[in-house]
């Protein structure tokens, strides 16, 4: 089992956890085993410790299919009393039935993503709620499976875009954006409980409030309209009182992009953008039917490091996509040199069971797509190699992540060019006073001296 969590109250019904899948599912985990924690549930690390296990899982690649189901069998097997949520849990079977209830026949209950009360009730179901529950001891930020000093923020679930090789509208359906107020009360505090990274995350988050036209929520007394911008602007300013830092993830290249950017300039946010464009071609985007595919992205990316130079571009890429030419495949090589894309990610296209992709015509050899993606790499790869090279010489700020005691006293953190779990990381060497230990969480500055593959080392200044 992983990601579990404990307690020592005494003689509460224990559930045991099992979390799978991307940020979206984590931030999912954390509210189910605050709610969990709430009522005075506890948590056991192993199968056998508890009384009902559940199981969070992800749907979006036939791996992760695989990995989810395998640890439903587990569970079941070594537990017995199983309830199964997540994105899987909403997929159907080639029969039109539930896929997990049609490989699982004996699990409790299934519910799809973004479920928490469904979970719960299922729980209250199978195992009644604790007479009295620790209501005190769950700390005001909830449970968190992220280490203490960064947190992943959820504002929005679901996509209003159906790009045809993703399911994920179909599994957890069309975009709602969570209470402007909610959100930046969550971030208060996250920030209040120590976190000093906050990574804002969603399908879509450049359509922030486009569910709710932008409605005018209310925080701290005022009028603020759930909106990307006015988001943005007051979770940089909540981050600045705190000495934090803000990340944006999976934002989509549209005009008013431009606008956060600025801020991002004014250091009111990290300089840092993380945007899934899968490919550069108009008629691959076209065909993949992607959000912002009308727009110039290459001018796009332009406008964007003109108005703050320092800004870093993560961007995602398949490559193989079905009726894909080698001159379109051209065209994405080219795109990410001319676009100095500083981190990519590259997937050769790989069908998704439902998705429209399916149908299209002109799907490519297995091998092919895997050359493809492996000479995608090689240029992505020096693109970034050459872009951190130019951080040599210069002193930036470094989020410990990791310390190493015992005599090396080195440690291991990121600065704003880099994302947890995804890209690359800053070694600091040991401090020069051998007294001196990093200590996790804490922001150094750090000289850099020399690159080594997607990392840097700095020495602290
Ligand atoms: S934007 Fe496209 S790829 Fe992303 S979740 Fe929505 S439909 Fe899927």
């Amino acid at each position: 089992m992983s990601d579990t969590i404990t307690s020592t109250a005494p003689a509460a019904p224990k559930v045991g956890f099992v979390s799978l899948g991307c940020p979206k599912a984590l931030t999912d985990s954390e509210l189910i085993l605050t709610q969990l924690s709430a009522e005075g549930y506890q948590t056991s690390k192993t199968y056998q410790g508890a009384d009902l296990v559940i199981v969070n899982t992800c749907g979006f690649i036939d791996d992760a299919v695989k990995e989810s189901l395998d640890t439903i069998g587990e569970a079941l097997a070594e537990n017995g009393k199983v309830i199964v949520t997540g994105c899987l849990g909403a997929r159907q079977g080639e029969d039109g039935q539930n896929l997990v209830r049609q490989m699982h026949p004996s699990v409790l209950a299934v519910t799809g993503p973004h479920a928490t009360h469904e979970v719960m009730e299922a729980v209250h179901q199978h195992l009644p709620k604790p007479h009295d529950p620790f209501v005190d001891l769950v700390p005001p930020q909830g449970v968190k499976l992220t280490p203490r000093h960064y947190a992943y923020l959820k504002i929005s679930e679901g996509c209003n875009h159906r790009c045809s090789f993703c399911i994920i509208p179909s599994m957890r359906g069309d975009l709602v954006s969570r209470p402007i107020g909610d959100v930046l009360t969550e971030a208060r505090k996250l920030f209040q409980a120590g976190v000093k990274e906050l990574l804002v995350v969603s399908q879509d988050t450049s359509a922030y409030g486009v569910d709710v036209k932008y409605r005018t929520g209310f925080w701290d007394g005022k009028p603020v309209k759930t909106r990307m911008f006015d988001l943005v602007q007051a979770l940089g300013e909540l981050a600045r009182e705190y000495g934090a830092w803000v990340r944006l993830h999976y934002v989509y290249p549209y005009p008013h992009v431009d606008e956060i950017v600025a801020l991002m300039a004014d250091g009111l946010v990290l300089p840092y953008l993380d945007v899934p464009l899968q490919h550069s071609h108009p008629e691959v985007l076209r065909r993949m039917k992607r959000p912002a595919s009308g727009e110039k992205n290459l001018e796009r990316i332009q406008r964007w490091r003109e108005l703050c130079p320092e800004i870093v571009v993560r961007s995602t890429f398949i490559a193989g996509f079905p009726g894909e030419t080698e001159a379109e495949f051209q065209h994405l090589l080219d795109f990410v040199g001319e676009a100095q894309i500083d981190r990519a990610g590259c997937f050769a296209y790989s069908p998704v069971d439902g998705a429209s992709a399916n149908a299209l015509p002109g799907a490519l050899p297995d091998a092919l797509r895997e050359e493809r993606r492996a000479r995608f790499m090689e240029v992505a790869e020096q693109v970034s190699a050459q872009r951190l090279l130019r951080r040599v010489g210069a002193t930036m700020q470094v989020l410990v992540d990791q310390s190493i005691g015992l005599g090396k006293k080195g440690g291991v953190g990121r600065s704003y060019a880099d994302a947890p779990e995804i890209d690359g990381v800053v070694r600091l060497l040991p401090p020069e006073k051998a007294s001196k230990t990093y200590k996790v969480g804490d922001f150094v500055k750090a000289r850099i001296v020399t690159a080594q593959g997607h990392d840097l080392v700095g020495v602290p200044v």
